[in-house]
């Protein structure tokens, strides 16, 4: 199928005793929202890290754009743009806004610094890292330091940070965790327009924001998928429902 973005065949992992991944088989297809969902411990964010390259598969291979992923290196998924939301903790307090989305930028559009081209490349980069800002919704705080930011404003700043790749797949690992309502909405909103920009592999465990945005669901229950489907076809799952939604 040529709208395939990103694919994993076969994915298994386990530690010790515990089977992380069973057999985990999905795609990401152009222009769509893929919900993973399920319980804590179903082997969801061991998944993702298998899928970016941070945890080793026991077996299976991860496909990005036709091409065979399963040996690169998290830097080289990057670079083909495979891009996971940063963890919060990776944010530098004291920069600002502007200044980590413009380190983004330069990684990606001029990583080689000895052909550092001065002032006008400078610009050209401010004026994509600003570009990227108006996208995200962090226009009005770019001067403002990370320390000064809201938490929903800091998840807007990984999000900014990860289009800063040029990503053609975005991974995401619960971006509405630790949201009140209104950044729930917020990023709701936000990730409903980006996934024009890039497919979006979503992990959440906001069902709302799930229900909400996803195009399709998978269903993962003690690392093996039980159910996928469209968002009627996994709230009408009985399977599911036992499994995860709580009837
Ligand atoms: P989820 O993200 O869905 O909550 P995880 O992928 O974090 O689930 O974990 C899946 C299972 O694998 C859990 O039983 C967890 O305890 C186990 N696990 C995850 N990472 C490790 C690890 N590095 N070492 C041992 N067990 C792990
Ligand atoms: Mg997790």
């Amino acid at each position: 199928m040529t709208d395939v973005i990103l694919r994993t065949e076969g994915m298994s992992k386990s530690f010790g005793a515990v089977m992380a991944s069973e057999d985990v088989s999905l795609d990401l297809r152009a222009g769509e929202i893929h919900a993973i969902i399920g319980p804590n411990g179903a082997g969801k964010s061991t998944l993702i890290g298998q899928i970016c390259g941070a945890i080793e598969p026991d077996r299976g291979r991860v496909v990005l754009n036709g091409a065979d992923v399963t040996e690169l290196p998290v830097h080289a998924r990057a670079q083909l743009g495979l891009a996971r939301t940063f963890q919060i903790s990776t944010l530098a307090m004291e920069d600002s806004v502007l200044e980590h989305v413009l380190l983004g930028v330069l990684s990606t559009d001029q990583p080689r610094l000895g052909l550092w081209r001065g002032a006008k490349s400078y610009r050209s980069a401010e004026d994509r890292a600003r570009t990227v800002l108006e996208r995200v919704g962090l226009s009005a705080v770019a001067s403002r330091r990370v320390a000064k930011l809201s938490h929903a404003q800091r998840r807007q700043l990984d999000v900014a940070i990860a289009l800063t790749l040029r990503p053609k797949a975005l991974v995401m690992d619960e971006p509405m965790a630790g949201l009140g309502t209104d950044g729930s909405r917020m990023m709701t909103e936000l990730l409903g327009r980006l996934r024009q920009e890039a497919p979006i592999l979503l992990v959440e465990h906001d069902m709302d924001a799930v229900f909400a945005l996803a195009d399709r669901i998978s269903v993962l229950v003690y690392g093996k998928i039980i159910a996928s489907g469209s968002v009627d076809q996994i709230r009408s799952n009985a399977d599911v429902r036992e499994a995860y939604l709580g009837d």
